[in-house]
């Protein structure tokens, strides 16, 4: 579903007429809107009494910020429902908005120019769609990708960068996450590198059951193919394996991680290194 943005905001959806296997794009924004910032508001004076405001759920960073930048932030913000497919940025295209995931989960992927793809990071509730406005570039180097469907809450980059003006606690909270971003990124080099498809099938794995809180999930084996940067018919192996190991069960693209002590044997080290970051994270984002 798209959307088509006024003067006045962002309208109702427009649902595109075209074939539902495609992949949804815009250059612009993404998303469904889901809930405004005054519902957020209201949930807001319900909870008058707690020193930092929890949205709902939802994502680590929005729900760390003081109450302050918090209510100051409010307005601006909006939920949207992201699916499974949905192009958020392209490549080194204006980025028009960042984007807190909350269940939804998005893949950065560097696609070279023989089409050959591979994921760079993987972003969930822990962080923020558009780090590189942050970083002070206009433009995502990555494409973007929706790979769980789920909400996310949305803000244009205007006010993105009126906030990191006028509030310390966003800017706070955000190195601390580029900062755990960066060391991911570059632990996924090296694993890219030096692991083998099933050590690495493994760890990605694992770290979809825990951004599906434990249940199963949608994904094709091509997509994973285009995540791991391997061929497909490696991945088919790979996961054959682990489904013959009675680690996951795998069926027309809905995964269950079964044995998940089982397949973490299985996974690189990698997983447990960014399980750590993530951890130290959430740790750097509570503190006053
Ligand atoms: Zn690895």
């Amino acid at each position: 579903m798209l959307q088509v943005q006024t003067s006045a905001g962002f309208t109702a959806p427009r649902k595109p007429a075209r074939n539902a296997s495609q992949r949804r794009e815009h250059p612009d924004v993404v998303g469904t809107r889901w809930h405004t910032g005054r519902k957020a508001i209201a949930k807001l004076s319900k909870r008058r009494g707690a020193p930092r405001i929890d949205l709902g759920a939802e994502n680590v960073i929005l729900s760390s910020l003081p109450r302050d930048d918090y209510k100051r932030l409010l307005p601006k913000l909006e939920r949207v429902k992201l699916t499974r497919g949905d192009l958020v940025y392209r490549a080194h295209r204006k980025i028009e908005a960042v984007y807190f995931p909350e269940d939804a989960v998005v893949t950065m992927v560097d696609a070279l120019n023989d089409q050959r793809t591979v994921e760079v990071g993987t972003i969930g509730r822990e962080g923020m769609v558009g780090i590189n406005i942050f970083l002070a570039g206009a433009a995502s180097p990555d494409q973007a990708i929706v790979q769980l469907s789920g909400t996310a809450i949305r803000l244009s980059a205007q006010d993105f960068r009126h906030e990191l003006t006028a509030g310390a606690a966003l800017q706070r909270l955000l190195l601390a996450y580029a900062r755990a971003l960066l060391a991911v990124i570059s632990q996924s080099v090296a694993c890219s590198q030096h692991h083998t498809i099933q050590q690495r099938l493994a760890r990605w794995l694992l770290t979809f059951r825990d951004y599906s809180g434990g249940g199963e999930f949608m994904m094709l084996q091509s997509s994973m193919a285009a995540m791991l940067g391997a061929r497909r018919e490696g991945i088919t192996e790979a996961a054959h394996k682990l489904q013959t190991a009675s680690l996951i069960s795998y069926c027309r693209g809905r995964i269950r991680v079964l044995d998940g002590p089982g397949l973490g044997r299985r996974s690189c080290e990698c997983y447990r290194f960014i399980a750590r970051q993530y951890a130290a994270l959430n740790l750097a984002l509570k503190l006053p």
